[in-house]
């Protein structure tokens, strides 16, 4: 006899949705209809999307249960509910970015990391909220209102990719992808309780997602558990033809190792980033404690500097905006979206088209990065901070002579409220502070859950050397057995 089916579907594991089906314990089109009953129970607190594709979810899942009746395999991903940032392009949805200007556009091709999840079984929910083009960390930039918080509806899930954070954290689907220029997976992940991942430069297509930083810019999953984070890696890595950036490597079993645990391997503790002034002691606490634990189960913790990582944020604020300002150039009112009424001529048809379709956010980046490039000041910022850059990658390069992963927490602080930081720029960007070395330095770096303060997640950034994913997730799962995070916020345990 088959298990009873839970009545909350959404709390399953790939996994478990895998085993069901095939027992027979349960269907894709159950799955479909649990994912709807949570967002039906939460999304008007949390708002993590921007569209739902319920008739798409449903034939994925039709396709699915046909496979499991015939008594076929079943793919990597069969019958997960999964939910995409707003920023990747899907067939018969809308790819908005959260921008006033793409507010209508439809996709007409297929982001390469999506494609493969669809492939592989899962069910395709909706498109999540964001900050406008990936610009931000809190998603209060977005065009259409900030996403909330699981955790608390009174704080950011953070961002940029805070939606896909916000429906991984409130059961709304299984798993998400985001894009992660400066720290827009790891942040939000941190914030919400989930388990988070920028994968190495090159390990993930970048095809179809719409560009912000074109060097720095990676796709990546959210999940409950790091097991599932492996699982979902597998899927969306290796080569594309469509993205020569992309890396030709043979497909790896992510979830191989991570039973190993960590006895023997090196951890680093970035001690100048850790004790940076602006970390909140208690963040801090819980990460030195986490390496405490990693200690025990028999991993060797030192200390490591990263000195010109103090010069990461304001060389990524030359170098994204650098980028982004260019990438943005296509959006004129001719070819994408948003159209200004009743212009004089072409000139003015741009210009307004522009004005009016990007927000503040937006226009402040393409303002940064247009001076930063023009000449005369090209040598003095942009060339200035790709030397910073290369110090950045040496000194990582470095660290890992001595440590097979390094240690940080995520971001100084816990979730802060909505409005908190909004007339702050600069407040804001130091809340990717730890996370942006890894990106200038193409990295891989996971946020897992490492415990809480006042019932608020925080999460811990294990980082690796180029392509060791593998060492960082068997870290993270050392993490998240340690510390015994339950990533269920109230809110959704009130509903059962
Ligand atoms: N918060 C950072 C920014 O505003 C990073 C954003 C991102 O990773 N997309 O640029």
């Amino acid at each position: 006899m088959s298990a009873p089916v839970p009545r909350d579907l959404s709390a399953l594991s790939v996994t478990d949705v895998r085993e069901g089906l095939r027992s027979g314990a349960l269907t894709a089109a159950e799955m479909v209809e649990a994912a709807y009953a949570r967002i039906d129970a939460v999304e008007s607190g949390v708002h993590a999307f921007n569209s739902l594709s319920r008739e798409l979810a449903e034939q994925a899942a039709a396709k699915v249960d046909a496979l499991a009746a015939a008594g076929d395999d079943l793919p990597a991903l069969a019958g997960v509910p999964v939910a995409f940032k707003d920023n990747m392009n899907l067939i018969g949805t809308r790819t908005t970015c959260s921008a006033k200007i793409l507010a209508d556009y439809r996709s007409v091709y297929d982001c390469t990391a999506v494609r493969r999840c669809l492939d592989a079984g899962a069910l395709p929910i909706g498109k999540c909220n964001m900050d406008e083009f990936a610009f931000g960390s809190s998603t209060e930039n977005s065009a259409f209102g900030p996403s909330h918080n699981p955790w608390d509806l009174e704080r950011v899930p953070g961002g940029s990719s805070g939606g896909s954070a916000a429906a991984v954290a409130a059961g709304e689907v299984t798993l998400a992808l985001g894009s992660d220029t400066g720290g827009s997976i790891r942040q939000p992940g941190s914030f919400t309780g989930t388990v988070a991942l920028k994968p190495t430069y090159g390990r993930v297509s970048r095809y179809g997602v719409v560009a912000f930083a074109s060097s720095l810019d990676q796709i990546g999953p959210f999940t409950r558990s790091v097991e599932e984070c492996a699982q979902v890696l597998g899927v969306i890595s290796g080569r594309d033809p469509m993205d020569a950036t992309s890396v030709d490597r043979e497909a790896e079993d992510f979830t191989a190792a991570l039973g190993q645990g960590v006895d023997g391997l090196r951890v680093g503790i970035v001690r100048d980033l850790c004790e940076m002034e602006g970390c909140d002691p208690a963040v801090r606490a819980r990460v030195y404690e986490t390496a405490d634990a990693l200690g025990k189960l028999g991993a060797k913790v030192g200390e490591v500097e990263l000195p010109s990582t103090q010069f990461g944020l304001p060389a990524y604020y030359i170098i994204g905006p650098a980028e982004a300002s260019s990438n943005l150039a296509r959006f004129d009112g001719i070819r994408y979206g948003y159209r200004a009424k009743d212009a004089e001529d072409v000139m003015d048809l741009y210009l307004r088209s522009r004005v009016e379709g990007f927000g503040p956010e937006t226009i402040r980046r393409i303002m940064l990065g247009t001076y930063a490039l023009s000449a005369g000041y090209y040598d003095a910022y942009y060339g200035q901070a790709q030397k910073v850059r290369t110090l950045i990658i040496r000194d990582f390069e470095r660290a890992f002579r001595d440590f097979d992963v390094l240690l940080t927490p995520t971001s100084p602080t816990t979730a802060f409220r909505i409005g908190e930081k909004a007339t702050d720029p600069v407040a804001m960007y130091l809340s990717d502070v730890f996370t942006i070395p890894v990106n200038l330095a193409g990295i891989p770096a996971v946020s897992v859950p490492c415990g809480s303060i006042d019932g608020l997640p925080v999460g811990a950034q294990v980082m690796g050397a180029h392509f060791a994913e593998g060492t960082v997730l068997r870290v993270a799962r050392a993490i998240e057995q340690v510390s015994a995070f339950d990533p269920v916020p109230p809110l959704v345990r009130d509903l059962a």
